[in-house]
């Protein structure tokens, strides 16, 4: 269960040497970006105000929560290039040896590869992680949210990971629901 953090309106927090999303040892430089934009009314113009800021991450959870692996990439590519090589040696094999169908079977080749990668990208990318990397790349998609925040009333967050939250309350003074 997630774990709600309300702190004082603070310009800079201590951040718990930890990885946000699993509580391991945190990766030199591998960063998890959390930001909020809140609109305001004021007078005829909107003001907005975006809070952002930055937790660690452990190796596996970078990993796991990048877009996209290199065996994806290499996967689309190989995708398009056997299309256009099964439409170039179906016109050879038909053996239309006209000039408008020589141009058009490696168009029509690569607009076909474009529509088939396009809809097994988002299983293709289920392939390129493994189960844990799935279920490690959820849990870092939701690890931690800024909710609101108000100059008076405070920043609220929200924390998947239950210890670091603790973690994070004591911290920085704030309250743990
Ligand atoms: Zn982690």
């Amino acid at each position: 269960m997630s774990v709600q953090v309300t702190t004082q309106y603070y310009g800079k927090f201590q951040i718990p040497a930890a990885c946000v999303a699993c509580g391991n040892p945190p990766a030199p430089g591998a960063k998890w970006k959390v930001s909020h934009t809140r609109s305001r009314q004021k007078f005829s113009s909107t003001e907005y105000k975006t809070m952002r800021l930055e937790f660690p991450l452990c190796l596996e959870c970078q990993s796991a929560s990048k877009n996209r692996s290199m065996g994806t990439l290499v996967y689309l590519l190989g995708i398009l290039v056997a299309g256009v090589l099964v439409v170039a040696g179906i016109g050879a094999l038909v053996g239309d040896r006209t000039s408008a169908a020589a141009c058009m079977g490696p168009l029509l080749g690569v607009a076909l590869s474009l529509i088939v990668a396009s809809q097994v990208r988002e299983r293709v990318n289920r392939w390129g992680f493994s189960t844990e990397q799935v279920e490690r790349r959820k849990l870092v998609k939701r690890c931690a949210q800024i909710k609101r925040f108000d100059e008076k009333k405070g920043i609220v967050f929200e924390f998947e990971n239950p210890g670091y939250a603790t973690q994070f309350a004591n911290l920085n003074l704030g309250t743990a629901v």
